[in-house]
């Protein structure tokens, strides 16, 4: 999400004429874009601040998304080189405030204007490459107790139909050939249209529509607004691909219940079951937290149950980090940081090696691959995903990016897939 909002930003910019550069020292506006779901994200934040600013002057520093969304005012308490302070759902603002500088020297924007954001930022038009992100969806309604985004980023809310299909034409015009749908709970996606009710899977079909489109994804998903709808379209939609992130966080019923998560295990493995009943090629990725108030060793191993049973072959997995306002920010917290450290590195080795197990499968198989890129440095090589997001470098003499090549795996490590074609 942080990544289309940059990019989003670095738009709106360009089309009031403003060029990027990467080079701070030449810079006259230094935008942080940031994220708040950790405590050490927010940290980064100041010090990068302090770094930039030895060539602060003449220069316009504007801090936006979701750290600028909680601490506000506060900010400039904490660093006086501050100018502006940008909430995420009102980052189309950036121009005006940048000019309003001359009239008032900070800045200050933290409104939730979301439908005006989107409506603002449709007539923005982006490039962006071969496989291009889509915000379909925005904030959260679920409040997890550990979580800031339903205070950082607001209320669900989904764009309408006929703006989301007008942003797929336009990416395609301009290059895409994969679309992934992007939302906090993307598939709570929700709207009425000409007095119908469409849902993530309606929607996905009419992105199918487009010629151009040859794969689409979806992420970031709730296990509780898996609809069956959208699980039936896994086994009906050759564009939709067999490839899900769908966060579990922890393997005991009890945590996921201190989570506020509204799942138990048995519901996420119902889900699974589903999902593979319709399309056994399907594969799961996850998110997990480990260490979160209250986590016993029992809670621990049942986590680890989980993983042996579901076989993640992705995953991102963090030390629980408590952050200022949310539920469980008020909970004991017993288990010394040593004990979460081993715990983590338990999973992940355990999720690498399944990953490596999985990626091994592929060796001396062929397999389709969307081509996004030609290495810059060494013009031999090609990068691109298969359908189960895996990287694959592959030799070659030429292949345009844009197509799906069908080639064969060579070899492989936990990470990437090496092929040649
Ligand atoms: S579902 Fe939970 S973890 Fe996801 S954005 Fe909402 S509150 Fe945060």
């Amino acid at each position: 999400m942080n990544i289309y909002d940059s990019e989003k930003i670095i738009t709106i910019l360009e089309n009031k004429g403003l060029k990027q550069n990467e080079d701070i020292e030449n810079a006259d506006l230094i935008v942080f874009n940031t994220c708040n779901i950790r405590d050490k994200a927010a940290h980064k934040l100041y010090s990068d601040i302090g770094r930039v600013n030895k060539y602060k002057k003449e220069k316009t520093i504007a801090v936006v998304g979701c750290v600028a969304q909680a601490e506000s005012y506060e900010m400039f308490n904490k660093n006086k080189s501050i100018d502006i302070i940008l909430g995420p759902q009102s980052y189309h603002l950036l121009p005006q405030m940048i000019d309003d500088l001359k009239l008032k020297p900070k800045q200050v924007n933290t409104d939730f204007i979301i439908n005006e954001k989107f409506d603002y930022l449709a007539e923005q038009k982006r490039k962006q490459g071969i496989s291009s992100y889509l915000t379909i969806q925005e904030g959260c309604d679920k409040f997890c107790s550990f979580c800031v985004v339903p205070y950082t980023r607001g209320p669900e809310y989904s764009r309408p139909l006929q703006s989301l299909v007008d942003e797929v034409s336009s990416l395609t015009e301009n290059g895409a050939r994969e679309i992934v749908l992007l939302g906090q709970n993307v598939n709570a996606f929700n709207i009425s249209h000409n007095g119908r009710k469409i849902t993530i899977a309606d929607l996905i079909e009419e992105i199918s529509k487009n010629k151009n489109v040859k794969r689409i994804r979806y992420t970031t998903s709730h296990p509780i607004n898996m609809r069956d709808d959208l699980i039936k379209l896994h086994s009906t939609n050759d564009k939709l691909m067999p490839f899900l992130h769908l966060p579990v966080q922890s393997g005991s019923s009890k945590i996921l219940k201190k989570m506020n998560r509204k799942y138990d295990t048995d519901f996420y493995l119902k889900i699974i079951d589903k999902l593979k009943a319709v399309n056994p090629e399907i594969e799961i990725s996850s998110d997990f937290i480990i260490g979160y108030p209250g986590e016993t060793e029992s809670d621990f191993k049942q986590t680890l149950d989980l993983v042996d049973k579901i076989k993640f072959t992705q995953s991102f997995s963090f030390i629980y980090s408590s952050r200022p306002g949310t539920k469980s920010a008020l909970e004991i917290d017993k288990t010394p940081l040593h004990i979460k450290k081993e715990r983590l590195s338990i999973l992940q080795e355990k999720l690498k090696d399944i990953q490596f197990e999985f990626n091994k499968n592929f060796i001396r198989k062929n397999v389709d691959v969307l081509i996004e890129n030609q290495s810059s440095s060494n013009p031999e090589y090609f990068f691109g995903r298969t359908p189960f997001m895996q990287s694959v470098y592959i030799k070659a003499q030429k292949i345009t990016p844009g197509e799906v090549k069908t080639v064969n795996i060579l070899t492989c490590n936990h990470k990437n897939l090496y092929a040649s074609c």
